[in-house]
């Protein structure tokens, strides 16, 4: 739940022309006045009050739950109108919680007895259901837990005075500058007015920054103490290219921005018309290129860009985007059944559940952890929590009798979780085979290679799973020690590491010893010098955002595989990343004195 920041006072708002360096983490150019968004809600003090004055708090609470109820009823048709009754009846849900008398009546007995302010009262019923909750074996009754919170914080937040502000009624286009955004704030972004954002925390290939790609949101991140050097309401261009932010910009900075979107337009358009060319290499190599995507309204994006399959459906978006609620059989279901019909004669790789870590999986994870990207992530919060795992895989084993689907595994560490995972995919195969109900039985299963202990032991896994999808994501992530998301050590976060690329060759003459397809689905994928290498490295399948596609193919059609095998190979000699970078693009200067070609004018 967001809330905006107070509006400060106009007449203290800087003016004057500001430029600031980040990380540009999704291309493109975005124009707009800045909101500036905080998610903290004031804190909470235990505040004795008089009992003359009993009366009017419990009428203090009782508007704030009336205001709570009219706004989540209004957000409800809202939702329902630009999403659906599905999205929308979760907004249901929240009135009916604000609704019901239990829960009113147990803060007004606590503001009576203890003599104490609504905010205090509430916050200690809150935790009350909370601890009550968290004691439930039953799933369903755990996330009610997460309804419950969020209702209190909206009925706070307007007993503390802090307004809702609904952006959608903002008419002009606006830059969200914000400390932090989670993947699951940022899905929401994606139409007018929020027209890009710019955080102060964030990297490369966070989540957040993925999900901006896929809403063609420009983005930059990693500007120190944003939101203390923006005012709301300033006029701000966010350039994701370049990875600044210039604020109060003269009329004659934003017409040349303005000129440059058209250029970049321009300049992609032409990259497109190699939409329906293979790309492959001047001397007949033939590479696949194919799509990530998050949300099923990117299948259009892959179509658009010439993708030839979906690489990495990321599913853990449908969970984010339904969150509080878990998605139903059904409608996981009719999700993977699309995906698998669309794009046929080609594939579509779908990836299980991967939340935890830094995607807040706050409805099934339990107790908060210390250290989460290294906690209960992915596959092994997938098999810890049964129930909902098994909801997922029989929609995929069903999914798969009508199209071309594969399923994917992520976080596998070792050949043991492989194992257990597929002995849980034969028992619900089976119980499908005894409700007669139909399901592919050759389906492939597939892993993701991102920690290094699989790609150590690639040999071991290639004869127990179908394929590989390399993620460099979190491969790098974990084999370099840096924290994708932190900024303070992105510029550790090297894709060229000597150690990086003897794991990724490690993992592809694995794949091609066994006989099994192995693809790249981290963003390495997506960029055009990374790609001269990792071709050169063997790797024949890339799957990258939509948008990347076409600049990829562009240089694959204009490099011979001889080439790149050889700069591969003087690359795996050399012992730091900056001289392997600096080789290949000295390499590519000699072969291509007028520079790759790119979307970047
Ligand atoms: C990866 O780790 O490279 C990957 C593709 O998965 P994600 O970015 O979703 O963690
Ligand atoms: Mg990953």
């Amino acid at each position: 739940m967001l809330t905006d920041r107070a509006h400060k006072a106009t007449q203290d708002t800087r003016r004057d022309i500001r430029s600031y360096k980040g990380i540009g983490v999704s291309p493109g150019i975005a124009i707009g006045r800045a909101v500036i968004v905080e998610k903290r809600i004031a804190a909470v003090y235990r505040v004795p009050i008089r009992e003359d004055d009993v009366a009017g708090e419990v009428t203090r609470f009782l508007e704030s739950l009336q205001t709570t109820r009219a706004e989540l009823l209004e957000l409800k048709e809202k939702v329902r109108r630009s999403m659906g009754d599905e999205f929308a009846s979760i907004f249901e849900a929240h009135a009916m919680i604000v609704s019901d008398p239990s829960f009113a009546d147990k803060v007004i007995q606590k503001i009576e007895s203890e003599q104490v302010n609504a905010e205090w009262a509430l916050s200690e019923v809150q935790e009350e259901y909370q601890a009550r909750f968290q004691s439930f074996d039953n799933e369903y009754l755990r996330e009610r837990m997460a309804d419950v919170k969020d209702v209190a914080e909206r009925v706070l937040t307007h007993l503390q005075g802090i307004a809702h502000h609904d952006l959608s009624e903002i008419e002009h286009d606006i830059i969200i500058i914000a400390n932090d955004l989670t993947p699951s704030d940022t899905i929401h972004f994606n139409r007018r007015p929020i027209v890009g954002f710019a955080t102060e925390a964030g990297g490369r290939t966070s989540h957040t920054s993925i999900i901006a790609k896929s809403l063609f949101m420009p983005a930059v991140i990693g500007v120190p103490r944003l939101t203390r050097i923006v005012d709301n309401d300033e006029m701000v261009i966010v350039d994701g290219y370049e990875g600044t932010l210039l604020v109060n910009p003269t009329p004659a900075m934003i017409s040349e921005y303005k000129s440059r979107v058209s250029r970049h337009e321009e300049a992609e358009r032409e990259l497109l018309e190699n939409r329906d060319l293979p790309a492959v290499t001047r001397d007949g190599r033939l590479i696949s290129l194919q799509a990530n995507i998050e949300l099923v309204e990117e299948l259009k994006d892959a179509v658009r860009f010439g993708a030839e399959g979906i690489g990495l459906y990321r599913s853990e978006f449908l969970y984010i985007s339904k969150s509080p609620v878990l998605p139903t059989e059904e409608e996981h279901f009719s999700v993977y059944r699309k995906l698998a019909e669309a794009l046929v004669p080609n594939w579509a790789v779908i990836r299980t559940f991967d939340l935890g870590g830094k995607k807040l999986a706050r409805e099934v994870m339990g107790s908060k952890e210390d250290n989460p990207v290294l906690g209960l992530r992915a596959l092994r919060l997938c098999m810890k929590h049964r129930d909902m795992f098994k909801t997922q895989l029989r929609a995929l084993l069903r999914a798969s009798a009508y199209g071309k689907l594969k399923i994917m595994f992520p976080l596998v560490s070792g050949v043991q979780e492989l194992r257990q995972v597929k002995t849980l995919v034969r028992e619900i195969r089976t119980e499908l085979d005894a409700e007669g109900i139909p399901h592919n039985m050759d389906l492939q299963i597939g892993i993701m290679i991102e920690v290094p202990s699989a790609a150590i032991i690639a040999d071991m896994l290639a004869t127990e799973a179908d394929f590989f999808a390399i993620g460099t994501n979190d491969l790098i992530q974990y084999s370099l020690a840096i924290d994708r998301s932190n900024e303070n050590v992105s510029y550790l976060y090297e894709p060229l590491h000597p150690a990086i690329l003897r794991l990724i060759k490690t993992v592809i003459d694995a794949g091609k010893r066994a006989g099994i397809p192995v693809s790249m689905c981290g963003e390495m994928a997506s960029d055009p010098i990374y790609a001269i290498v990792l071709v050169g490295l063997g790797l024949e399948i890339f799957s990258m955002n939509p948008s990347s596609i076409p600049v990829v193919k562009n240089v694959i059609r204009s490099v011979r595989y001889r080439d790149c095998k050889r700069i591969a190979e003087i690359a795996l000699q050399k012992k730091t990343a900056q001289e392997i970078e600096e080789f290949v693009i000295e390499s590519v200067a000699m072969r291509f004195p007028e520079g790759l070609v790119s979307s970047n004018p």
